[in-house]
């Protein structure tokens, strides 16, 4: 009755696999078709993606979060021995199935926490692209996995350097954590003419090709920022011993010093492959012709402190991290409703902070101490932003 298994092959559970980082995760299973074998495959809503996904993978099971287009989808795969789930219990019953062996959390923003908690109940291994799931809820995530045995592994490029700096040191040798950030496409702009940044230059990412919440996270820099809050739950590290510093080359993905006076960093290309293929196969290294670069051709390495009164949210992040309880789900939730607004052009890119600030002093943290809670927060601080934009509009 059962298929009996191969231990040479992992099994890999895609959430999010019609994004970009999930069909980068897939780009990755397809170099190594004898190693990997895909178990699940997940989309938001994007049906004639996943059925194509669904045909030429086959995996167990493919999962629709929009409720409304399950039918076309069960019906585009009807002929093929696949279980078609949907919604949000879906997901999370997708994100625990047994014969699993790696979850990739590649959903976008807060919907990828209960599928990220099931998975690690069920003790999987994950390689974490969803920053939100550690960002809102870090304080219950880690002892989570600590308590079912689920390992977390990176996929983040910055958090994917550092864990690999980390391979074979103690704890207790680490002295800082530097995360390094491109700055995004607005480093050399004028704070002035900030004011009148568009959706489409704020869309326009100098090196990374990636979603549109995440590209406009990296022109306000709260992208760095929720990965410092990711940074502090990762590797138990305090705030005040996490630096980030702008190095526009996006080569050295992150650093860490130790009490020694040593410095680890880890380099590459741009390229997210990498850091999926890391998490995919660690504690291997398999050969991969990803592109390399040609260090005779390296000549200027920069790094700089960022600018604070252009990029207020890294700041906001900083004082959430120091707040704690259910601020740093606030602060997320915040964030993303605005990045909402501002992608649908009806706010302005300094809205984003500004909203975002004043949710996080108008909202008295109501406790943290659960899921739920930080569910409501997240709850309080999207419906707090709509109407501060609202009242702004009128
Ligand atoms: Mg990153």
């Amino acid at each position: 009755m059962f298929e009996s298994r191969n231990p040479d092959v992992r099994n890999v559970a895609v959430l999010g696999s019609t994004g970009s980082i999930g069909g980068q995760t897939l780009d990755i299973i397809r170099l190594f078709p004898d190693r990997f074998k895909v178990s699940v495959l997940s989309t938001g809503s994007a049906v004639d993606r996943l059925a194509d996904q669904a045909r030429e993978f086959l995996p167990e099971c493919v999962v629709i979060a929009d409720k409304a287009r399950v039918a076309s989808l069960q019906e585009r795969l009807a002929e093929l021995p696949i279980d078609v789930l949907d919604g949000e219990s879906g997901l999370e019953e997708a994100a625990a199935l047994e014969s699993t062996d790696v979850v990739v959390t590649a959903v976008v923003g807060a919907t990828g926490l209960r599928p990220t908690v099931a998975a690690i109940k069920a003790g999987k291994r994950i390689a974490l692209a969803n920053k939100e799931t550690l960002v809102i809820a870090g304080s219950l995530i880690c002892p989570l996995a600590a308590k079912h045995d689920s390992e977390i592994i990176p996929v983040d490029s910055e958090h994917s350097a550092i864990f690999q700096c980390l391979v074979g040191e103690e704890k207790e040798s680490i002295e800082r954590l530097i995360l390094t950030a491109s700055g995004g496409p607005f480093r050399e702009r004028a704070l002035e003419t900030f004011s009148q940044i568009t959706k489409e230059e704020a869309l326009r990412h100098p090196t990374w090709q990636m979603g549109p919440k995440i590209t406009i996270d990296s022109a306000t820099m709260m992208n760095k920022g929720l990965e410092v809050l990711e940074a502090h739950w990762l590797f138990d590290v305090d705030a005040d011993a996490i630096d980030v510093l702008v190095h526009p080359q996006s080569i050295v993905h992150s650093l860490v010093s130790f009490v020694d006076g040593s410095t680890k960093a880890q380099l590459g290309v741009p390229d997210m492959k990498v850091p999926i293929q890391y998490a995919l196969c660690y504690p291997e290294r398999w050969p991969a012709d990803h592109p390399r670069i040609s260090w005779h051709d390296v000549d200027d390495l920069q790094f700089r402190k960022p600018d604070p009164a252009k990029f207020p949210c890294l700041g906001l992040a900083f004082d959430a991290l120091n707040a704690k309880g259910a601020t740093p789900a606030v602060l997320n939730a915040a964030n993303e409703m605005a990045v909402a607004l501002f992608l649908q052009d009806k706010i302005g890119f300094l809205d984003i902070p500004s909203l975002i600030e004043r949710t996080m002093n108008d909202l008295e943290d109501e406790g943290s101490a659960t899921i739920e809670d930080l569910f409501h927060a997240d709850r309080r601080a999207r419906s707090r932003v709509q109407e501060l934009a609202n009242a702004q509009v009128h």
